[in-house]
């Protein structure tokens, strides 16, 4: 297997909506001490491209050219790494979010990835292609219920879906972390010794979520259950020593955990 990660640019994001439920002050502290300067954050955008058995396989489609200016550059970044789209065979999902799954359909509303299987979990399927979606979810969410459900109506005959723990491509395992979203997916990838978890947004930045994972992010749909989440695989990512990559996280989002003496520790593969 050979993993590495696309940039599809960054988002910019006010401080009230990932840490509207926190202590500004504690927040802060946690950050300055990462060299965070105040004002907006401005959270990083990592797909991950696999190469296995003559498979190339996409993980999360980035933001396409409708969500924020400073996202949507995956195309750019398989050109840089020499892919083109229709060369992709399979686009696994994390979950629903516009910077994860928008980046299906190019400038002209088209597929970017004529030739691609998609592949996602059942329940986040199952919530989103629901059109009573958009008039259930919080009103500040409404807009990504209805711009997942245009998409997914154009993605519905190439894809397919699959449950917790089930194989869906060779070496490639689903493992169920909901709460970010309520069907929320990452996947084990094994290669002899090595494991890696694509971890998406189970856990969704290097800092709060990292020294005080049990805190309630803003962007999290359910903050108690992607809390519960997020310690069960800092947990088992530390205790297992496994590799893992994050959409949010800092310097192409490869790294490992690490138990700290409040919470844990994010080290980069690059930091090493
Ligand atoms: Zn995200």
């Amino acid at each position: 297997m050979q993993v590495t990660t696309l940039s599809d640019g960054h988002l910019t994001l006010p401080r009230s909506l990932l840490f509207a439920s926190l202590d500004p002050e504690a927040v802060d502290q946690i950050l300055q001490a990462r060299g965070i300067a105040a004002g907006p954050m401005h959270p990083p955008l990592n797909v991950t491209l696999l190469r296995h058995a003559g498979r190339l396989v996409l993980f999360d489609a980035g933001s396409g050219p409708g969500f924020q200016n400073t996202a949507g550059q995956l195309t750019a970044a398989l050109d840089a790494a020499g892919v083109t789209p229709d060369e992709i065979s399979h686009v696994v999902f994390t979950h629903c979010h516009p910077d994860h799954l928008w980046g299906v359909l190019d400038d002209f509303d088209d597929p970017l990835f004529p030739n691609a299987q998609y592949l996602m979990g059942e329940a986040e399927w199952a919530y989103w292609f629901d059109p009573n979606t958009a008039s259930t979810i919080s009103g500040d969410r409404a807009s990504m219920a209805v711009g997942a459900l245009r998409r997914l109506e154009v993605m519905e005959e190439r894809l397919s879906r699959f449950g917790d723990g089930q194989e869906i491509l060779p070496g490639v395992a689903a493992h169920a972390s909901h709460g970010h979203t309520p069907g929320h997916m990452s996947f084990e990838l094994r290669d002899g010794q090595q494991s890696l978890l694509i971890g998406g947004d189970a856990i969704g930045n290097h800092h709060v979520s990292f020294v005080q994972p049990e805190w309630a992010i803003g962007t999290d749909q359910d903050a108690n259950l992607a809390a519960k989440t997020r310690l069960r695989l800092l947990d088992m990512l530390s205790h297992d020593q496994m590799q893992l990559i994050g959409y949010h996280l800092p310097k192409g989002g490869i790294g490992r955990v690490e138990k700290a003496p409040t919470g844990y520790r994010f080290i980069s593969s690059f930091e090493e």
